[in-house]
Parts: structure tokens; C-alpha cells; sequence
């Protein structure tokens, strides 16, 4: 069994959740099981030690990427930014609008969380459509960070997410596929 399947098992599929039509894909079971959580964690945790790929920070995005992104910061010896939801960051912040399928998001980071060009990698739990972590990539780029890779533990590559960060030519990191 590799890592990939191993995670695939321990990942809940909730049908019409947050709405009808919607297979969510919930990863609190990952989490929850402390041998599965190491499994989680070792496998962003290896590959970002590798000399070429070890980021000067790593960024998450609110809110399971905090979870991921800060305990794999926290391995690597590296510091660890959150990219909040808008009106939750205290200090000056740059912000990010993107569109979703009904209205539109915001996400925000402080404008000194992020220094000329240290080399970030971004994490969420999941990628959908895309538009959480190109906000992302958009905000650390302003500020002059380097976004070298992006990683989540599952991919949605029928939502498109995926494909449109490639065009962006940013690499993707997944653990998970799910059709
Ligand atoms: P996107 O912006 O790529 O369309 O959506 C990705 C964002 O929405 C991520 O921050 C992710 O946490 C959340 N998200 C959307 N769908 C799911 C899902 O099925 N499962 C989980 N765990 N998160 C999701």
C-alpha cells in the first residue's frame, strides 16, 4: 500500500455537504489518527528537506491550511504565515478578491509577513477550482516572496484547479487525487 492510497482510505467523503450536489471531501479523519497524521505530515516534511525544494517559509491558507502548513514549518525549522480570510489579520494587510460560483472572496496577509525574495511554499488542505491558492500566490508575490512550489494533500483535477495553477507555472505537490 503507498502513501497515496493509505491517505486516500483515511479521507471521509460527506455527499451534499455544504450544499446539494457537492461530494466534500473531509479531512479531520487524517488528523485525528496520530499514526495517520505522522504519515500526513512526513510525506510534505520529506520532500521539502530536500536541499533544492527546503522553502525559507512556508504560507498557509485559512483555514485547514494552517493546520498542515504550520506543523510542516515547524519540522523543516522554518517560519510559518497564515493567509487569512478577510477582517481577521490585525495589521496593515494586502488583500486578495477572487470570484467564486456565487460572489466572490477576499484573502488577506500582513504586509510584513513576507520579505524580497524569500522562497515560499504554500499550503492548503485541498484544491478545487483554483482560486484560493492563486489569491495566494498573488498576495506572497506582492510582497516580493517567491512561491517555488504549492502543495495539498488532495487534488479535485475535474474542477479545473489544477490545470489553471499550471498555467500559472507554479508547481503542484499532491498527495490525493480524487475524480
Ligand atoms: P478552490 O478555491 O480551489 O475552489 O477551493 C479550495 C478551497 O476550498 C480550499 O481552501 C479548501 O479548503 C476548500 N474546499 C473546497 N472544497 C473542499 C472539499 O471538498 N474538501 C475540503 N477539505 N476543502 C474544500
Amino acid at each position: 500500500l503507498d502513501v497515496s492510497d493509505f491517505l486516500r482510505q483515511h479521507i471521509r467523503t460527506v455527499p451534499d455537504w455544504p450544499s446539494t450536489g457537492v461530494q466534500f471531501r473531509d479531512i479531520t479523519p487524517l488528523l485525528q489518527d496520530p499514526r495517520v497524521f505522522r504519515v500526513l505530515i512526513d510525506a510534505f516534511v520529506h520532500r521539502y528537506m530536500a536541499p533544492g525544494l527546503r522553502p525559507d517559509v512556508v504560507a498557509g491558507l485559512d483555514a485547514r491550511g494552517f493546520i498542515i502548513g504550520a506543523v510542516v514549518a515547524y519540522e523543516l525549522n522554518v517560519g510559518f504565515v497564515p493567509i487569512r480570510k478577510k477582517g481577521k489579520l490585525p495589521f496593515t494587510t494586502v488583500a486578495e478578491t477572487y470570484e467564486l460560483e456565487y460572489g466572490s472572496a477576499t484573502v488577506e496577509l500582513h504586509t510584513d509577513a513576507i520579505s524580497n525574495g524569500q522562497k515560499v511554499l504554500l499550503i492548503d488542505d485541498l484544491i478545487a477550482t483554483g482560486g484560493t491558492m492563486i489569491a495566494g500566490i498573488k498576495l506572497l508575490e506582492r510582497l516580493g516572496g517567491i512561491v517555488t512550489e504549492c502543495a495539498v494533500i488532495v487534488d479535485l483535477p475535474e474542477l479545473g484547479g489544477s490545470a489553471k495553477l499550471a498555467q500559472t507555472g507554479k508547481p503542484l505537490f499532491k498527495l490525493v487525487e480524487f475524480d
